[in-house]
């Protein structure tokens, strides 16, 4: 399926266009905080998916919450757009900037085959464990838009209705949901409808996608809108405006990330371990009203894999050694948090090339080595060469360097420092401030 031109002036585009930009100026009046971000979005109008008898389009379910991409690009069934209320593709459209600017791409554990791309079709094609986090990024988003009285449609994901704990992040919605829907699944009740977000949620490339063009925001792009709808929110919040808990964390972050680095840095890893290993921190803080419908559900049991790490340290030299080992004993004090400290570590140093393999067992023994321009296309690519394949790979790295177009087949961690650099959507980023104390209590390397 391809997009139709910009300028085609068919009745049906005509009236695509025109609920479109209604479903904007409802999203953006619901939400004035989120306004930038909403006019942003890029729809692009697909052929119809299919007509009636007469040819009129008619609704396609599998574009029912009108995906998006990672360049804000805002996939639009013609059938779809004109069966569904304007309010309710204003409602997608801001569902969609919450997916976007909260980096779900980044964060997913769904990971493509090489070179893979999938239908929008659901459930034959996408796995299970890609609705499953579809619907926990979900629950992160849409409890903050209930927050604001905006509900979504039926089948939506709701982590109130759901009976489930409120302002969760997607990795923590992710087990809870596990439990739910298999508790369920054995009455014979899925727990939401399947809904694809698109591959803004998950970064995995959709056919209908036109990849090839390159059309869309660059991450220059998106690195300038997301300051500006952060910083539009910190002035609301300053004029005493309304906004919701959720967004006044997310531009708070956003906008100071040198208070919390350490916190994100540490969250991102455990994250991406725990994912790796299928453990993960199932505790309900209080229990929910409806507890007592679940109560005959027996949590999953625990296992400890130990994940696989790779640390990739860009040495090219405008990051100072001192500063880059203070982070690999902060990076190597969170895994063996994690993994517990009896194991082996490999890391790579890179500059414009990879230089050979280390296999440490302390950051400290790390021999940093390097200098000149940075490509970390080669050192990711000698990172996923290794054999025991990793399952994490966490980059030290001042981000003045191309990176890999698509997804690798392991999650990644960037530790982004200072400010001049960026990091692909498809990675977990934390930035660090290029002047990071050393942490006040440091027991040292070890
Ligand atoms: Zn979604």
């Amino acid at each position: 399926m391809t997009a139709t031109s910009p300028g085609g002036t068919t009745p049906t585009d005509e009236a695509v266009r025109r609920r479109i930009a209604a479903a904007r100026l409802w999203a953006a009046h619901q939400a004035p905080y989120l306004a930038s971000a909403v006019f942003a979005l890029r729809p692009v109008i697909l052929e119809a998916a299919a007509g009636d008898d007469t040819g009129a389009p008619v609704a396609d379910p599998e574009f029912r919450a009108f995906p998006a991409d990672t360049r804000w690009n805002l996939h639009v069934e013609p059938g779809t757009a004109l069966a569904t209320p304007v309010e309710e593709i204003g409602w997608w459209m801001l569902h969609q900037v919450g997916h976007l600017v909260r980096g779900h791409a980044g964060r997913s554990p769904v990971r493509p085959g090489p070179g893979e791309q999938v239908s929008h079709a659901a459930g034959a094609i996408r796995d299970e464990a890609a609705h499953r986090w579809n619907q926990a990024a979900d629950a992160e988003i849409n409890d903050d838009l209930e927050a604001e009285e905006l509900h979504g449609p039926t089948g939506v994901v709701s982590p109130a209705e759901l009976g489930l704990p409120v302002n969760r992040t997607a990795e923590e919605y992710l087990p809870m949901l596990d439990v739910l829907a298999e508790a369920l699944g054995r009455g014979g009740r899925a727990l939401a409808e399947s809904i694809d977000c698109g591959s803004a949620v998950d970064g995995v490339d959709r056919t209908y996608e036109d990849t090839g063009s390159g059309d869309g925001l660059t991450t220059l792009d998106r690195e300038l809108l997301e300051r500006t709808i952060a910083a539009g929110i910190q002035d609301r919040i300053s004029a005493r405006s309304e906004v919701p808990s959720g967004w006044r964390r997310w531009a708070e972050e956003r906008l100071r990330p040198s208070i919390n680095w350490r916190a994100r840095l540490g969250a991102l890893i455990r994250r991406g371990l725990s994912t790796v290993a299928g453990q993960v921190d199932f505790s309900y803080h209080k229990p929910s009203r409806r507890a007592g419908a679940y109560d005959r559900i027996i949590p999953p049991s625990m296992v400890r894999p130990v994940p696989d790490t790779v640390l990739v340290i860009d040495t090219s030299g405008s990051v100072t050694n001192e500063l880059l080992r203070r982070l690999l004993a902060e990076v190597t004090g969170i895994i063996d948090g994690v993994a517990g400290p009896a194991r082996r570590l490999r890391a790579f140093c890179c500059d414009v090339a990879p230089h050979p393999v280390q296999v440490v067992r302390r950051a400290s023994d790390i021999e940093l080595v390097g200098g000149g321009g940075t490509d970390m296309r080669a050192g990711l690519a000698a990172a996923l060469a290794l054999r025991p394949r990793p399952d994490l790979v966490i980059v030290l790295t001042d981000g003045e360097t191309p990176w890999p177009e698509r997804r690798p087949s392991a999650h990644v961690v960037v530790c982004l420092i200072g400010d001049g650099g960026h990091a692909p959507d498809w990675a977990s980023v934390a930035r660090i401030p290029a002047d990071a104390a050393p942490r006040v209590t440091a027991r040292g390397e070890s």
